[in-house]
């Protein structure tokens, strides 16, 4: 962190530490050692604010003020500016191979240098963004003219500019043999930071394509259009692009205008659905509509105006990323901070550049490569980031995977235990049966014998209730180990459930309940689990005579139907509350009231009945209001069966397959 904030404070500084120039004389003296002359403070300047003069008007203008800087730097304006100098060249070997250069000022539209020789002739040649080089022998983006200068004959030379965006640069004269070992130089860089920004959005396309954290990819565009701004911004493009105007316009004015968009979409995917970033995200969302038209502008007008806002824009949004930045990182998302520094790291040099083009402060040299340096630097601090993410996820891999790992250990642990109590209630309820039984058949021997006695019949029904109860933890035993499956076999079922419903007439007549059992088939032949649909039926028909009292009424419907049979069976008796109604299938589950406290039970049948249900594949449902009744709908696939004649049947009206 320590580094980080020197390097900022360096880079915040650096600006300022650059010093001026002290020439003052107003002409300018080419020797043979001379490789390189700053004109500078040494030229006078002429604003034109019509935009129309022509050298024939200017030089009989006077008005020609001395600059005052090494440098020159115009804000957003539609003036053209002249230069005017004089240069004696002292020299005796080199006349013609001089070259004027205008130093950084990539951003100028149009360019035109006068060579005004002592014998009147005038030499004219152009330059400038928009009227490219012809002579490719230089391969710079920033604006360079040869120039012959006869011995010790003073040549008076007027340069021209104009410029829908900001101007700056620095006038000067080269010995062209010195300048073309510089210009290897600037080739070097040119390629390199070419070559570089290439294979960085191809790493990070690809990276983005396996990384699926839309914080990553939203920052992938973002820093996109950070590398093909910063391109048009070096004027690479005027380099490539020569031959096609309107695409080279558009690239070069409209490229930039995407800063904000590309920053803005970033900001935007950081900001979650928290109130405190809705008036953020709303001006994130104007910015890039207005970005995304600014982006597309040059293609139908340009002019300094249009120019100006949007550098306003590009840094409004550079203040509102800081705002948005500190926000995200304090109240937003984890992993948010890791992201905004590499990006802030870009934006500081970025914002002096911004701030040089507005005039806000002086234009340095340094201030037109810090925001290649500040590329570079982010990629490192992003591959930095990367790694760290890297590291966050193979450590949280790890965690997970000894999580899983204890997790199953206790699973299986668990269904050890599972296995050994299922094991334990099966043999438990097979040694109670076996003697169970035999006291049941010697009972009814008993009370053929003695039907007179009236213990006999007591000790029966609570015989027959304790085997019924030990059947069915026996079942629920098989079931939790898997070994009860569906074993259907054909028969016919309509019979079955008359059969069935008949069974419990006795019962009915008994507890005084009116029974009615209805079914829409009189025969219908299926394959069914005979065993566990009699279950089921019996266990919802007991309940359902066990909470009707005396008087109410008890219904059995059956609907079989193609290939299904769907069947209910209801009751007006005490119902069940809705605060118990999602626990009754729960085992050893019984609704503790005062009234079903008097009702006879174990919380068994209905969690049997579901599971049986469940291993027919069917479904069961159940509808109850308290102190009206209850109904429970039990639904079951079929599949059709072979009658012992031979015969399909199905029920009349559907086809039999
Ligand atoms: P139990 O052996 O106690 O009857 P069940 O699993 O069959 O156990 O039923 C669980 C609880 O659901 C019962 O205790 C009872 O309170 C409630 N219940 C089941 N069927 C009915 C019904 N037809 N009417 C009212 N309550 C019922």
């Amino acid at each position: 962190m320590r580094i980080i904030f020197y390097a900022l404070t360096l880079l915040l500084f650096l600006p300022a530490l650059v010093s001026k120039g002290q020439v003052t004389s107003h002409a300018v003296l080419l020797q043979d050692t001379t490789r390189f002359v700053s004109i500078g403070r040494r030229m006078s300047i002429l604003e034109d604010k019509t935009a129309r003069l022509t050298l024939a008007q200017v030089r009989q203008r006077t008005d020609f003020v001395p600059s005052y800087s090494e440098k020159f730097q115009y804000g957003y304006t539609s003036s053209a500016y002249w230069f005017r100098f004089e240069v004696t060249n002292h020299s005796q070997e080199n006349q013609k191979h001089w070259l004027l250069g205008l130093l950084d000022a990539i951003s100028l539209d149009y360019v035109d240098l006068y060579l005004v020789y002592p014998n009147g002739q005038v030499i004219h040649q152009q330059g400038g963004g928009k009227r490219p080089y012809v002579d490719w022998g230089f391969f710079d983006p920033a604006p360079f003219f040869r120039a012959t200068f006869p011995t010790s004959q003073p040549v008076t030379v007027f340069v021209r500019i104009e410029s829908s965006l900001s101007m700056y640069g620095n006038v000067t004269v080269w010995d062209e043999y010195y300048n073309l070992s510089k210009r290897q130089v600037v080739i070097f860089f040119i390629w390199l930071f070419l070559g570089l920004f290439i294979l960085r959005s191809l790493h990070s396309f690809v990276l983005a394509r396996f990384i699926p954290d839309p914080q990553f990819r939203f920052y992938v565009l973002c820093t996109f259009l950070f590398y093909i701004a910063t391109l048009a911004r070096a004027g690479v493009y005027s380099l490539f692009l020569v031959n096609y105007p309107i695409l080279l316009n558009w690239m070069q004015y409209g490229m930039v205008r995407l800063l904000p968009l590309g920053l803005a979409v970033w900001m935007y995917s950081l900001m979650d659905g928290q109130p405190v970033f809705k008036p953020l995200r709303w001006t994130m969302l104007l910015v890039m509509g207005i970005s995304l038209v600014g982006a597309l502008l040059p293609l139908f007008v340009e002019n300094a105006a249009i120019g100006e806002f949007y550098a306003i824009l590009i840094l409004a949004t550079y203040a509102l990323f800081f705002i948005g930045a500190v926000l995200v990182c304090t109240i937003g998302r984890k992993p948010t901070p890791y992201f905004v520094l590499p990006i802030t790291l870009c934006i500081i040099p970025f914002a002096f550049y911004q701030m040089a083009t507005l005039r806000i402060i002086t234009y340095t040299p340094l201030i037109n490569q810090l925001p290649m340096l500040a590329l570079i630097i982010e990629m490192v601090v992003m591959s930095l980031v990367l790694g760290r993410i890297v590291l966050t996820y193979i450590r949280e891999r790890i965690a997970t995977a000894n999580a899983l790992m204890l997790e199953k250990v206790e699973v299986d642990k668990l269904q050890e235990l599972g296995a050994l109590k299922t094991r334990f209630f099966t043999n438990l309820s097979h040694e109670l049966r076996t003697p169970l039984t035999l006291i049941i058949s010697p009972l009814s021997e008993l009370k053929k014998r003695f039907p007179d006695e009236p213990m006999l019949p007591m000790m029966e029904r609570n015989s027959n209730r304790l085997l019924g109860l030990i059947n069915q933890l026996l079942d629920m035993s098989k079931l939790e180990a898997g070994q009860l499956k569906a074993q259907p076999e054909p028969g016919d079922m309509a019979a079955f459930f008359r059969t069935l419903a008949d069974s419990f007439q006795a019962l009915a007549d008994r507890r005084r309940i009116h029974f009615s059992f209805t079914q829409n088939e009189s025969e219908y032949w299926a394959s069914f689990d005979r065993d566990k649909v009699e279950k089921v039926v019996t266990n919802l028909l007991s309940n359902a005579f066990k909470f009707t009292p005396q008087g109410h009424e008890v219904r059995v419907d059956v609907q079989l139907a193609f290939r299904s049979v769907q069947f209910s069976v209801s009751d007006t008796g005490i119902g069940i509350s809705t605060a118990n109604l999602p626990y009754i299938f729960d085992r050893f589950y019984q609704v503790d009231s005062q009234v079903n406290r008097s009702y006879e039970g174990a919380g068994v049948g209905l969690a049997l009945v579901r599971e049986l249900v469940e291993v027919l594949q069917g479904t069961i449902s159940v509808d109850s209001s308290e102190g009206k009744g209850t109904t429970f709908r039990v639904r079951l696939p079929l599949s059709a069966a072979v009658q012992s004649a031979g015969k399909i049947m199905a029920p009349a009206g559907i086809p039999a397959t």
